[in-house]
């Protein structure tokens, strides 16, 4: 017998039929002797479609009414899927974030859980009983509900593993697993049978939506073991026994990986705008009166290309941040001008990032300049660059994103060799 926690996405539980498929499922490990906790998202959609009537309502709303809005889909998924539990003989109760209690920080629309009592949850196993819990949600130390971020329901899942100490994380979605690089713009993308948290961490928070970064945080953190795995499966053709190898792909520890390749996957993220302030007087301090007004300001700057000055007096100043901090950052700047001293600044928006991930890198040269290479024989050029120890990301134009993802796949020969 084991402990598990299983999760469901929006797709997962998209309708009354999905919601029945995910009880079988859930039947299945009960049958299989296993103690179950489910973690459900809202339907797919849903979600999108009440922060648009928050945003609708008013621009300037209050985060915590946003939030009480915004956590409602995940209310209803967890009551029909216990439904339908019930309907197929499973014992089975709904449980929302404060009736755990899930305890949050204040920081409504992106809280961080700080706390979780299982104590409850651990009683009800011994009886047999089902929990269905609601993910994306909590309660702040207020009494107010509050969201977890988008994608959130991870988090839920893997925090509530943790909390159990269930033995394994189940995450279901859409994919069979994680793959090489985003599986619906590169059909030759390849599953990957496991990964490292860091190099899930990288791919997470370069733009692979798969699972969001603080479930990677928490599973690496606490030691959760997690598996990434699809809810398309047929229930009734899936092996629940101990001995069992179910397809997806185990979020592990890097030395429980044998064959570490040097690049393991591509990520992208889109909607990045980039400023260059052009002419900065170069002194020391300069990069702190642009980048601290900036970060007071929440304006989240990613990458950032200083230009080397002809005679040492001026120099240009490249960066990156989300589109949706593009505007609050040129007023910042604005205002900031004449103590920073530049005398021009250009902006893009809507411009992509790729990366290219690999623990592989620490040990190999050359890596990057492989990539630069491939993307100059396909025409595509870059606006900026950064590396670090298992990384490297470039900034292009949006039209190239398909294009750039496709040739660095292909060119660290993870394209799937068609048999
Ligand atoms: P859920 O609703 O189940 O939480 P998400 O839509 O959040 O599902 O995440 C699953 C999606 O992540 C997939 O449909 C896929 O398009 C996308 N994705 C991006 N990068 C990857 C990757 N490297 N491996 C697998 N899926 C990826
Ligand atoms: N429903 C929430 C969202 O769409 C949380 C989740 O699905 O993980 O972001
Ligand atoms: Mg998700």
């Amino acid at each position: 017998m084991a402990r598990l926690v299983l999760k469901f996405g929006g797709t997962s539980v998209a309708d009354l039929d999905r919601i029945r498929n995910v009880a079988q499922h859930v039947k299945r490990e009960v049958d299989a002797g296993h103690e179950v906790a489910v973690v459900v998202s809202a339907m797919s959609g849903k979600t999108n479609e009440l922060v648009a009537w928050a945003r609708d309502a008013s621009p300037m709303h209050d985060a915590r009414e946003y939030d009480s809005i915004v956590a409602s889909g995940e209310q209803v998924t967890a009551g029909l899927l216990a439904i339908c539990l019930q309907a197929i003989g499973v014992e089975a109760r709904s449980w929302l974030g404060w009736q755990i209690p899930i305890k949050t920080d204040n920081a409504h629309g992106s809280a961080r859980i700080k706390d979780i009592d299982g104590t409850e949850l651990i009683k009800r196993f011994a009886k047999g009983q089902v929990a269905v819990i609601a993910g994306f949600q909590g309660i702040a130390e207020d009494n107010r509900i509050t969201t977890l971020g988008r994608g959130g329901s991870d988090t839920t899942a893997v925090a509530i593993a943790a909390a159990v100490k269930a033995d394994r994380c189940d995450i279901y979605t859409d994919v069979d697993g994680v793959y090489t690089t985003d599986p619906r713009i590169q059909p030759k993308a390849q599953r990957l049978e496991k990964i490292s948290f860091e190099e899930m961490l990288e791919m997470a928070s370069l733009g692979a939506k798969v699972l969001q970064v603080r479930s990677v945080e928490m599973a690496m953190v606490h030691g959760v073991k997690t598996f990434v795995r699809s809810s398309f499966d047929d229930p009734k053709s899936i092996d629940s026994s101990p001995g069992a190898t179910p397809v997806g792909t185990l979020i592990c520890n890097e030395e429980d990986i044998v064959e570490k390749e040097v690049v393991t996957g591509i990520a992208y993220a889109r909607d990045e705008s980039q400023i260059s302030l052009r002419r900065v007087p170069d002194k020391p301090g300069i990069s702190a009166a642009i980048f601290g007004p900036l970060a007071e300001a929440n304006v989240n700057v990613d990458m950032i290309v200083q230009s080397v000055s002809e005679d040492g007096s001026r120099t240009d100043m490249t960066f990156t941040l989300p589109d949706g901090d593009l505007a609050r950052a040129l007023e910042v700047l604005d205002a900031e001008r004449e103590a920073i001293g530049f005398e021009l600044i250009q902006h893009d928006k809507g411009l992509v990032k790729v990366s290219v991930i690999g623990i592989g890198m620490r040990s190999h040269a050359g890596v990057a300049s492989t990539a630069f290479a491939a993307l100059a024989s396909k025409g595509i050029n870059i606006r900026a660059i950064t590396t670090s120890e298992i990384k490297f990301s470039v900034l292009i134009n949006s039209e190239y994103t398909e294009l750039a993802v496709r040739t660095l796949h292909s060119v660290y020969g993870l394209d799937k060799v068609s048999a």
